[in-house]
């Protein structure tokens, strides 16, 4: 495969943008080798400034669920550019998109959009702080919510230690008042959960969870274990935000919650929200959103919040989920998928030093790399193997090679398209295979599982 325009890009980008890019994982450092400069998309493909092909189940991240261009999306782009890309005013785009959430989602009144899932986050911890008068806020190691000040604390390298709060953060330049206020729990333990409100529960402001946990592989959590926050948070006047900026339109058109009959107090959304251009959307009940500016005394703004484009995009994706069968159609790829790796993959295992466990929740999958004698449900992120990064790396490179673009992390998930079909699927299942066997006939994959 030929990559000679790729890697100059990189390179001369990395003399004028930090670390050659714009979102650190795209740098591709964790699977150890250099991004691909994408050129167009097109349907369920991606095509690079070499001119190769790759069937794209990054699908920017999980905003294309309906694919590169999809047909009504780009016309009404096309369409909607002619009127001018900004007016700093209400528009009737974010009246119909608000409204057809409002219509189709049991638990939301409101809805405030902003430019990406990090500013929805940010703007509903602020929310139910100002609601609750409150300031702890309680996440969960594993989840992603963007990158926020307190959404980048995580546990600290002990147990759990609610006499002092041991967390620290992922980045420099978090300030220690923020890191305080935020307390990091372990997911799928609801003692520790119980614990924490009763010691601390008349001073928690909200608790954030992400909705089948997406970003530190897939982490599919006990649905006892959700509706335990749902419980805690409801009798300790705390709010439960639920972040759905992956689920949201996904699992079904009202998330995890409506699949999981759910009922979150704040639920953020964004990526499929916008079509593909930037958003992000905080809704809930009336009651929540209206202290929000102008109404109530949480501030928030944003100059291009509901832009005229994004709304657009977002309204012509929400239609065609709710028109077409886009979801049961990825239903049954998502089974298929799961059949097949049964039946051709997990056979290749015999000759492997390590196994691989298809994980899938509707269109989301993840490959699960472990020990061959240690399969279990996998719903912590220190449940996943220590080789596994180095596993994958060497699968993600040789899967590119056979044009299959797989998001660059072992803890990135892959997304299924709308217009994907089952030819699509036996064609990464014959790559995974060819890839497989290729690495049985490795030496050097022995020794990487030590
Ligand atoms: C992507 C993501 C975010 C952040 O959204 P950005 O638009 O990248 O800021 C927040 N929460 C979850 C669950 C996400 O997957």
């Amino acid at each position: 495969m030929h990559t000679e325009n790729s890697k100059k890009i990189f390179q001369q980008s990395k003399r004028f943008l930090v670390g050659g890019v714009n979102s650190p994982v795209r740098a591709f450092s964790s699977v150890k080798s250099q991004p691909i400069a994408i050129k167009k998309g097109k349907g369920a493909y991606l095509f690079d400034e070499d001119n190769n092909k790759y069937l794209d189940f990054s699908s920017s991240w999980g905003p294309l669920i309906l694919g590169h261009n999809y047909p009504t999306v780009y016309k009404t782009l096309q369409k909607a550019i002619k009127r001018g890309t900004s007016f700093g005013t209400i528009t009737k785009a974010e009246l119909k998109l608000a409204s057809l959430l409002v219509k189709n989602i049991s638990f939301i009144e409101k809805v405030r959009f902003v430019n990406s899932g990090t500013e929805a986050v940010m703007t509903a911890v602020r929310l139910a702080r100002g609601y609750t008068q409150k300031d702890i806020i309680i996440k969960f190691e594993g989840c992603y919510h963007g990158h926020s000040d307190s959404m980048l604390v995580k546990a600290g390298s002990g147990l759990v230690d609610l006499a002092k709060n041991i967390s620290e953060a992922t980045s420099k330049g978090i300030p220690n008042n923020v890191i305080k206020d935020t307390i990091v729990l372990p997911l799928d333990d609801e003692q520790i959960l119980q614990e924490v409100f009763e010691k601390l529960g008349s001073s928690i402001a909200a608790v954030i969870f992400e909705a089948c946990p997406a970003n530190a592989g897939l982490l599919k959590q006990s649905i006892l274990f959700i509706q335990k926050i749902q419980q805690l948070t409801k009798k300790n006047n705390v709010l439960f935000i639920l972040d759905e900026v992956i689920t949201g339109f996904r699992l079904s058109f009202g998330g995890f919650a409506d699949k999981y009959k759910i009922k979150p107090d704040l639920v953020t959304y964004g990526k499929i929200i916008g079509g593909g251009l930037p958003v992000g959307a905080i809704a809930g009940e009336a009651k929540f959103l209206d202290l929000l500016a102008p109404i109530g005394p949480v501030y928030q703004a944003g100059t291009l919040s509901g832009n005229p484009l994004t709304m657009k995009a977002g309204i012509a994706t929400l239609k065609v989920l709710l028109k077409n069968k886009v979801i049961e159609h990825l239903q049954v790829l998502s089974n298929y998928l799961n059949q097949l790796f049964i039946k051709e993959i997990t056979p290749l295992f015999d000759k492997l030093p390590f196994a691989i466990s298809l994980i899938h929740e509707e269109s989301i999958f993840w490959m699960n790399i472990h020990q061959k004698n240690k399969e279990h449900p996998i719903r912590n992120i220190h449940d996943i193997d220590k080789n596994a990064p180095k596993i994958y790396a060497r699968l993600h490179l040789l899967l590119l090679n056979k044009g299959i673009y797989l998001s660059p992390s072992i803890y990135e998930v892959f997304f299924l398209s709308y217009v994907m079909n089952t030819d699509h699927i036996e064609y990464f299942i014959l790559s995974l295979k060819e890839t497989l066997i290729e690495l049985s006939n490795d030496y050097t994959i022995g020794p990487m599982m030590e």
